[in-house]
């Protein structure tokens, strides 16, 4: 028996996400983000549940090189660039548009090219830092970063790209979207080549900024980004982590739960254990009342969440017995609602979904 631990993958959800981004997204061009393992869902699933994208962007390069053996034809970009001559080597060969943000990059994609260790055409997006001062060419650099890449005849396409820190929140007095937005106008205006601006707060929050292709990450899993749930915006949970209940306990007033004994009961009251805990990539930090439904139930979290296992509140189903279903997240249950109590966000759970947890495709609808 393995443990009853699944995270069960619903391609059909992340068909419709899909097909939400583009609706959004208008006329512009969808890059489905497939990063950090398909956000935890899964490589493949991710090229299954976005064959419709124009094309996928991750930041891997083994993994871009597993897309193309799996047979995705369409383009692909990485996000962050080459880190060494040997990802510049694989993009060549494998047809991979990759990111430029940094002088370095440059350096090394012109002595690859000089020393015919690659050959064109390459696509590449030159990244802008229009002021989240994470990666890219700050304006007074990016015009001649330009000039520089232009000058060489392997490069084909050169996309003009940036980031933004405050999508969904632009009044952000630290960098206001708007100035971000500005910086970028600057620093473009007169240079040929696609824009890319949009992640998925961007795409769903801000039609004006769509330019010619978007960048859906979050949207995409059915996690939500912004103040609206990801109901709201008709996003569907792509992933519903299920486990069993594999123990119950019967407590009397004033017993203990867990570790460091967190939890006291307020009264008799039956609890039951989850086959699941923070090893698995559940948040050790959830408190009690953490939402979790057992057999479909509302109920919430009592004492800590332990390395394999997390304790949940019984009374509100009282038929509950060994085997009897846990949702962690998922269908019923948005991730965000575990993510926040927890303080975090629902692209962290997903992401942190341990190697150990079995990740499988829900039967398709014929
Ligand atoms: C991860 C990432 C995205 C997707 O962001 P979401 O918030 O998940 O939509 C878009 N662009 C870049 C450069 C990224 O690294």
């Amino acid at each position: 028996m393995p443990r009853p631990l699944v995270a069960t993958i619903n391609i059909a959800a992340m068909q419709h996400n899909l097909a939400v981004a583009a609706e959004r997204a208008s006329a512009a061009k969808v890059w489905a983000v497939v990063k950090a393992n398909a956000y935890g869902h899964g490589l493949l699933h991710g090229m299954q549940g976005f064959a419709g994208a124009d094309g996928l962007s991750l930041i891997e390069f083994d993994k871009a090189v597993d897309l193309r053996e799996a047979g995705w034809q369409k383009p692909i970009l990485m996000l962050e660039g080459c880190f060494d001559h040997a990802d510049l080597v694989t993009a060549a060969r494998y047809r991979l548009g990759f990111a430029v943000h940094c002088a370095e990059q440059i350096r090394m994609l012109e002595l690859a090219i000089r020393e015919r260790a690659i050959s064109g055409p390459l696509d590449i997006h030159l990244k802008l830092n229009s002021g989240m001062n994470r990666l890219g060419f700050r304006p007074d650099a990016f015009r001649a970063a330009h000039a520089r890449l232009r000058s060489l005849e392997a490069v084909r396409d050169i996309t003009l790209m940036t980031h933004f820190a405050n999508a969904e929140a632009p009044d952000n007095a630290g960098l206001p979207l708007e100035r971000q937005v500005r910086c970028f106008e600057d620093a473009t205006t007169g240079l040929e080549g696609e824009r890319t601006v949009a992640n998925s707060a961007t795409d769903l929050l801000h039609p004006q900024l769509h330019a010619d292709w978007v960048r859906p990450g979050i949207m995409l899993y059915g996690g939500k980004c912004g103040s609206g749930a990801a109901a709201d915006f008709g996003l569907r949970p792509a992933m519903t982590l299920r486990s069993e209940l594999i123990g119950i306990q019967d407590l009397q007033k004033g017993d203990a739960v867990g570790y460091g004994s967190r939890f006291i009961a307020p009264g008799p009251m039956r609890i039951g254990v989850v086959a699941c805990g923070y090893a698995d990539g559940y948040p050790r930090h959830a408190p009690d009342g953490t939402p979790v439904l057992v057999d479909g139930v509302r109920t919430g979290l009592v004492g800590r969440v332990s390395m394999d296992m997390l304790m949940v509140d019984l009374t509100p189903a009282p038929s509950a017995q060994l085997g009897t279903t846990v949702t962690l997240w998922g269908e019923g249950l948005p991730i965000d609602a575990v993510a926040e109590p927890a303080g975090t966000i629902g692209y962290e759970l997903m992401c942190a979904l341990a190697p150990r947890v079995r990740v499988v495709a829900a039967p398709q609808p014929h």
